[in-house]
C-alpha cells in the first residue's frame, strides 16, 4: 500500500472560522486586528493492493470563484489554485489517470472538500459518506437552513453515493474510518495503515489545523457541537497515542508542506 498527498490549492481566511476566540477583544485590548491565516485543501490517494486506488476528499471545484455565492467567497478566498493543483492534474502527477480511480471518500461534505466531486459526476465510482453526513448535506441544500458551507452544486443525485453506518469501519484492510462529530453530523476521519511508513490519520476538519489538536483549541465559528468535538478531539488522541499515527489535518499548510517533502509513503 502506497500513499500520496495531494494539494488541492490555498485559501486565506480569518482563523477565527477555525479556532475558538482567535482575535476576540478584551479589556485591554478592545480592537484587536483578526488574525489570518494561509491554509491548504488537502487530499490523499492511496494505492491499495485489493482495492486498487482509493481518493480520501476532493478539495473545492476548480470553478469555485463562479460556483461559491460572492460572500462565501470573500471570507474562504482561493488565493493559490494552479493547474497542479486541480484534482485531475494532481492524481496524473501522482501516475495515475482520474479513470483509475476505483473509490473515493469524502471526509465531510463542505464545499472545499467535496467539491471535487464534480470530477466523477455522472458515473459510477462509489462515493463513501457517512449516512448522517449526506442526510445532513442535502437537508442544508433542501431547506437552505445551513445551506454557505455546501452551495449544492455537487449535492444531488448524479453520483454513486455509498453511505456508511458503523461508527468505525475497516472498509479495505489497513483503511479505517472513523465518525467523529462536532464539525459536521458524519465527519469520517481516514486512518491508514501502511507497512512501512506506519499510521496516517487524516482528521479532515475536525482538526483543521494543528492548534486545534496539540493546544485543545476547539473550533470557532465553523463548530457545532462543541460536546462532540470534544469527544472527538480524544477519539484522535487515543487513536494517536496507540498507533504513533502521523497527523494530517484538515486544513494546515505547515503540515502539508513538511509531509509532502517526501513524494510517497508505502
Ligand atoms: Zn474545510
Amino acid at each position: 500500500m502506497r500513499l500520496h498527498l495531494l494539494d488541492y490549492g490555498n485559501m486565506e481566511v480569518d482563523v477565527g472560522w477555525f479556532v475558538q476566540a482567535a482575535g476576540v477583544s478584551t479589556l485591554s485590548a478592545p480592537t484587536p486586528t483578526s488574525p489570518r491565516r494561509k491554509i491548504s485543501m488537502i487530499g490523499a490517494l492511496i494505492e491499495h493492493p485489493k482495492a486498487g486506488l482509493i481518493l480520501y476528499e476532493t478539495g473545492a471545484a476548480p470553478n469555485a470563484r463562479e460556483q461559491w455565492p460572492p460572500p462565501v467567497f470573500e471570507a474562504f478566498a482561493v488565493t493559490h489554485y494552479e493547474t497542479a493543483n486541480r484534482l485531475d492534474e494532481a492524481v496524473h502527477a501522482a501516475g495515475f489517470d482520474l479513470a483509475d480511480i476505483k473509490a473515493v471518500v469524502i471526509g465531510h461534505m463542505h464545499l472545499d472538500h467535496a467539491g471535487g466531486l464534480e470530477f466523477f459526476r455522472g458515473n459510477d465510482v462509489p462515493i463513501y459518506v457517512h449516512e448522517d453526513e449526506l442526510k445532513n448535506a442535502f437537508y442544508a441544500v433542501a431547506t437552505g437552513e445551513d445551506l454557505g458551507p455546501y452551495v449544492g452544486h455537487y449535492v444531488d443525485t448524479s453520483f454513486n453515493w455509498k453511505a456508511i453506518q458503523e461508527e468505525q469501519t475497516e472498509l479495505w484492510d489497513g483503511i479505517t474510518l472513523y465518525r467523529a462529530q462536532g464539525h459536521t453530523p458524519g465527519l469520517l476521519m481516514m486512518r491508514a495503515d501502511l507497512p512501512n511508513a506506519g499510521t496516517f490519520l487524516f482528521t479532515s476538519d475536525l482538526m483543521p489545523l494543528r492548534e486545534n489538536y496539540e493546544e485543545g483549541r476547539p473550533q470557532g465559528w465553523l463548530g457545532r457541537d462543541q460536546h462532540q468535538w470534544w469527544r472527538g478531539f480524544k477519539l484522535t488522541h487515543t487513536i494517536a497515542e496507540r498507533t504513533d499515527a502521523r497527523l494530517v489535518f484538515g486544513h494546515d499548510y505547515e503540515v502539508l508542506e513538511e509531509l509532502r517533502r517526501e513524494r510517497v509513503y508505502d
